[in-house]
């Protein structure tokens, strides 16, 4: 493989699914899209065509195709372990959007699948550990720069949402980044999570609670603070520090800009989640081809996305039941070592 592009092919051509086309084909080294599948199939030979790739009839023919190395899934999260788990099958690297399934029990099939399998298939779409700002903070942290990390405050702010979103969603969708990335941070599980909505805006639809605070709480009793606030209308706006025994480390500026006139500061802010880790998402999938070139697994595994499952999960108990959840994980398998 070393020599070659890594033939990719990607199913799902949504919002991000065709960003990854982009990625694989014009934006990262070593690699080439050759086949896409989605059930809007314009869609998928739109982008099939630009990027010279087949569009295929369904997804299984994008797995077991002669001509792809390895697979991205970008469909909606429901299919995301049926599809995973065909990936093992088939013996091809897959790098799947989180979450890697909506239930633990799905998670469980998939790791499972993996050991059966013996190799180390699966990278889960956790991008935000490509993020230089959260990659500084992570050398801060173990280098001992700060001390021993306390408590993390972060922030997750959406400038709005559709209708549709509900409460559960901001669990399952936002928070789960976060919850990946106190795992990450830390090194240490989740081990109870508690949700609380106060004073709600306005602007938000009435069946979802917005803003909420999450508190989850670590192994070693590290309290990880989430405002996670969808329809804060003036911007993509993410934050994070952490504060340590001896010091604190955080995000540093998320300015695209900024100009100085008539005596006032304008900073120019990030619209949306495309723009705020686009880089990120460029640096996931350059690494993810890396390791095929190398033979190497890395990123988020499979048991990552288990374990972000199960918090993000337990947020969603808590969400309904105003209670504090407490959420259990298996052991970590060696294989994930
Ligand atoms: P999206 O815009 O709705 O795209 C999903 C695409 O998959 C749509 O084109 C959809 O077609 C298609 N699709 C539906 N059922 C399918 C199936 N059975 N097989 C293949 N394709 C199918 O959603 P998205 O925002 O791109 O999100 C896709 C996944 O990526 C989700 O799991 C999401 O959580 C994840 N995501 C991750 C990040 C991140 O930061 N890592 C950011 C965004 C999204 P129709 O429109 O016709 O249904």
């Amino acid at each position: 493989m070393s020599n070659q592009l890594v033939r990719v092919g990607i199913i799902g051509c949504g919002n991000i699914g065709a960003d990854h086309v982009d990625r694989v084909a014009n934006q990262v080294s070593g690699s080439r899209v050759t086949a896409l599948f989605d059930v809007a199939t314009e869609r998928a030979q739109e982008l099939a065509t630009k990027v010279g790739a087949v569009a295929l009839a369904t997804a299984p023919e994008v797995i077991n195709h002669p001509d792809v190395d390895a697979v991205i899934i970008a469909s909606p999260g429901e299919f995301h372990a049926a599809l995973t788990l065909e990936c093992i099958a088939a013996g091809k690297p897959v790098l799947c959007e989180k979450p890697l399934a909506p239930t633990v029990e799905e998670c469980e099939t998939v790791v499972a699948a993996e050991q059966a399998a013996g190799r180390r298939l699966v990278q889960v779409g956790f991008m935000r550990r490509n993020d230089v700002g959260y990659r500084h903070m992570k050398e801060n942290l173990d280098r001992g720069n700060i001390g021993e990390a306390l408590i993390v405050h972060c922030e997750h702010r959406n400038p709005d949402v559709p209708d549709s979103f509900t409460s559960e969603m901001s669990m399952t969708d936002s928070v789960i980044h976060e919850i990946d990335t106190a795992r990450w941070l830390l090194g240490e599980e989740i081990v109870r999570v508690r949700v609380i909505a106060g004073k709600q805006t306005p602007n938000a639809a009435p069946h979802l609670n917005d803003p909420q605070l999450v508190i989850l709480e670590s192994e070693s009793g590290v309290l990880v603070s989430v405002e996670v606030f969808v329809n804060a209308k003036y911007g993509y706006d993410v934050r994070c520090e952490i504060v340590g025994s001896n010091g604190v480390t955080s995000l540093g500026s998320q300015d695209l800009g900024q100009y100085v006139s008539n005596i006032q500061r304008n900073v120019t802010m990030p619209a949306n989640w495309r723009i705020r880790f686009g880089d990120a998402y460029r640096a996931e999938i350059q690494d993810w081809i890396n390791g095929i070139h190398a033979g190497e697994s890395r990123g988020a595994n499979s048991y990552d996305g288990l374990c972000a499952t199960a918090v993000a999960q337990a947020a969603v108990r808590a969400v309904k039941t105003g209670q504090t959840v407490n959420v259990t994980v298996p052991e970590k398998p060696a294989f994930y070592a």
